[in-house]
């Protein structure tokens, strides 16, 4: 059966157009529920219809046209069986079938009035085409296929996500893979649906005002925020990051991974998210302490160990700096030194290898992927994006393991260097990222490297690939020119740094791949380390750390690899790892929430 979206382009373009010209208002006279009457009445194809006229040596002309209205509204209920009419609010209203949403909600009407039938059926349509209802769809679907009540699963996307935060995309794209990977666990373990349902909702939501004033005396504002998203497995941790772009949508997909991921590191940690639209980026170091200062004074309230124990780490724009700043406010204000372990900068901090660890940790879950495949990194072509803290560690670490990194990235291009970095040419790089000056500095020293301004490293011959810029910055035509390009194997160092289409590509081409919320948990890792030298005392030297840090990614990716087996997906199959990594942090937490009862 061809899907409902594949099916009504042509018939509403058409409808649209005669609304538009006022040949005929359409009067969308619809049964309830979503059974049509028409199910058995053929299909009006108006391609067909007019080759036929042409055919015959007629003209359509507008009178025809409203028998193609009247047939095509014969037509309706099959064509547009995801739909019904009710009324609500005394009017009567067309809503979605699969989602129970009516046009209203999706559409920009700058009156400010329900519109004609036309605009609601517009705004259907692009309701329809949404990724929301498209995923409810293939919900309904599957649990459809699995003989699954469609009661039990449609909760949890209807009352979660439809209806409550249509817009936020970057989470219900989060929230959409890893509810595609727990289908099996679902149906397996219904008791579980209702968790998940609690599990998508973060347990609460702080956003505040962050006043500062900047060099020349100008006041600001920026917005911060804090989502503690679930704290069943322990205290809340997670990072903060400071970005343009930052906004309710991207800080819960972050909260969400992070309670994830933190579950996968086997440490009782629950997991938060922060920050703010702050850009750091051509500030000055008064600016920065100003802005760190007062994003405190108002977070403090909310974390800390007479709040709700939570400790900020780094992420994007959050480096040691921000963090020493940000630590030191919160000392001032609390008189509190040993309350936020996590927050203190690598000086005061007690572990070896707390800034490495991301980026170490990413390249130890590739080697043990790697080893799977009966490879090694040795002599591997890897490509790399981002030239921050994660991406600057993957390189430090591949080129330990004798792989070849060919590239790195920032915001502004990308840069070539065919013969591999080594830790001589990384030293270069850190100085001039260090400087904010371009990548492009590097082809001054090494004249054969390329830069590319505004391009992206995806296209470049290689083996392994390593997104570490941000999320969402491997697409589709990414992805295919990955394939293009002989990758076998993509790690993500970022967080959701490739989107659904990607994945899909990589899942079509055999390509195999590891998730962020996997790959780059070392970063929490480090933390249960460094709890455990505080615990008994002691210090581990860096070797030592590293040591430990390989045995955790290895313990992650086989945790992964079981959970994904028990639920019958078999190793070797592209998606293993996605599957396990989000069915065995799920079950985790979900088992947690379960035993604490509806809180
Ligand atoms: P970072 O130090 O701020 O570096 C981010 C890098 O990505 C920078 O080089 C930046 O370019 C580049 N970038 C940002 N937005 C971009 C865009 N739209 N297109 C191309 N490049 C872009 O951040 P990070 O700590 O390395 O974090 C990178 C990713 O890893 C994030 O997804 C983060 O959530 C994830 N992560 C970080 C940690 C951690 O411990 N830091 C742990 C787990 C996951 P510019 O230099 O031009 O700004």
């Amino acid at each position: 059966m061809c899907a409902f979206w594949d099916v009504p382009t042509t018939v509403i373009t058409a409808v649209r157009e005669m609304g538009a010209g006022g040949e005929e208002e359409i009067d969308l006279e619809l049964g309830p529920g979503d059974d049509g009457a028409g199910a058995a009445a053929p299909q009006f194809n108006p391609d067909t219809h007019a080759a036929l006229m042409e055919q015959h040596g007629m003209k359509p002309n507008p009178r025809k046209k409203k028998k193609v209205v009247k047939k095509w509204r014969d037509e309706w209920a099959e064509t547009y069986k995801w739909a019904y009419v009710a009324v609500h609010e005394g009017t009567p209203r067309i809503f979605c079938s699969v989602c129970k949403e009516y046009g209203r909600k999706h559409r920009r009407n700058p009156y400010g009035n329900e519109g004609s039938r036309n605009m609601q059926m517009s705004a259907l349509e692009e309701h329809n085409n949404s990724l929301l209802h498209k995923e409810a769809l293939r919900l309904q679907m599957a649990s459809k296929d699995k003989g699954l009540g469609l009661i039990d699963l449609r909760p949890v996307f209807i009352k979660a996500i439809l209806q409550r935060d249509p817009h936020e995309l970057e989470f219900i794209q989060a929230v959409q893979e890893v509810v595609h990977s727990l289908e099996p666990v679902l149906s397996k373990m219904p008791q579980f649906v209702h968790v998940l349902e609690r599990l998508l909702e973060p347990e609460r939501v702080i956003i505040f005002r962050v006043p500062w004033v900047d060099d020349k005396g100008e006041a600001h504002v920026n917005r911060g925020f804090r989502v503690q998203f679930n704290q069943a497995l322990g205290p809340y941790k997670g990072g903060l990051r400071f970005h343009p772009s930052v906004n309710l949508s991207i800080m819960k997909f972050l909260a969400f991974e992070q309670t994830l991921k933190n579950s996968l590191s086997s440490l009782n940690l629950g997991g938060a998210k922060g920050g703010s639209d702050f850009d750091p980026k051509g500030k000055s170091e008064n600016e920065i302490v100003r802005f760190c200062q007062s994003f405190m004074e108002e977070l403090y309230r909310h974390i800390g160990p007479n709040q709700a124990p939570d400790t900020p780490l780094g992420d994007i724009g959050v480096g040691p700096r921000e963090i020493g700043y940000l630590f030191g406010q919160h000392r001032r204000l609390t008189s509190q030194y040993e309350g936020m372990l996590g927050i203190k900068g690598v000086q005061w901090g007690p572990s070896n290898l707390r800034p490495e660890a991301t980026g170490y940790g990413v390249v130890f879950y590739a080697k043990e992927v790697l080893a799977d495949l009966y490879k090694d990194l040795k002599g591997l072509r890897c490509v790399v994006s981002g030239a921050g803290k994660v991406a600057m560690y993957v390189l430090e670490k591949l080129i330990a393991f004798g792989a070849v990194p060919v590239t790195i990235s920032d915001s502004r291009g990308y840069l070539l260097d065919d013969e591999g970095f080594d830790y001589g040419k990384l030293a270069l790089l850190r100085d001039i990222k260090v400087h904010n000056k371009s990548l492009r500095e590097y082809t001054k020293s090494y004249p054969r490297a390329k830069y590319n301004h505004d391009g992206k490293p995806w296209s470049v011959k290689c083996d392994v690939a390593f997104p570490c810029a941000t999320q969402n910055e491997l697409k589709h035509a990414d992805a295919m020119a990955l394939v293009n390009a002989g990758c076998q194997l993509v790690i993500e160092g970022a967080n959701m740094p490739c989107t659904v289409e990607a994945i899909e590509v990589f899942r079509k081409s055999k390509i195999v791949f590891g998730p962020g919320k996997a790959a780059n948990a070392g970063g929490v890792a480090i933390q249960g380390l460094e709890m455990l030298q505080s615990t008994n005392h002691v210090q581990w030297n860096s070797e030592d750390v590293d040591i430990k840090l390989q045995e955790i990614m290895k313990d992650i990716y086989q945790k992964s690899l079981k959970a994904a087996n028990d639920f019958g997906i078999v190793k070797g199959s592209p998606e293993v790892l996605v599957h396990g990594a989000n069915i065995a942090s799920f079950l985790q937490v979900a088992q947690a929430m379960l035993e604490q009862g509806c809180v």
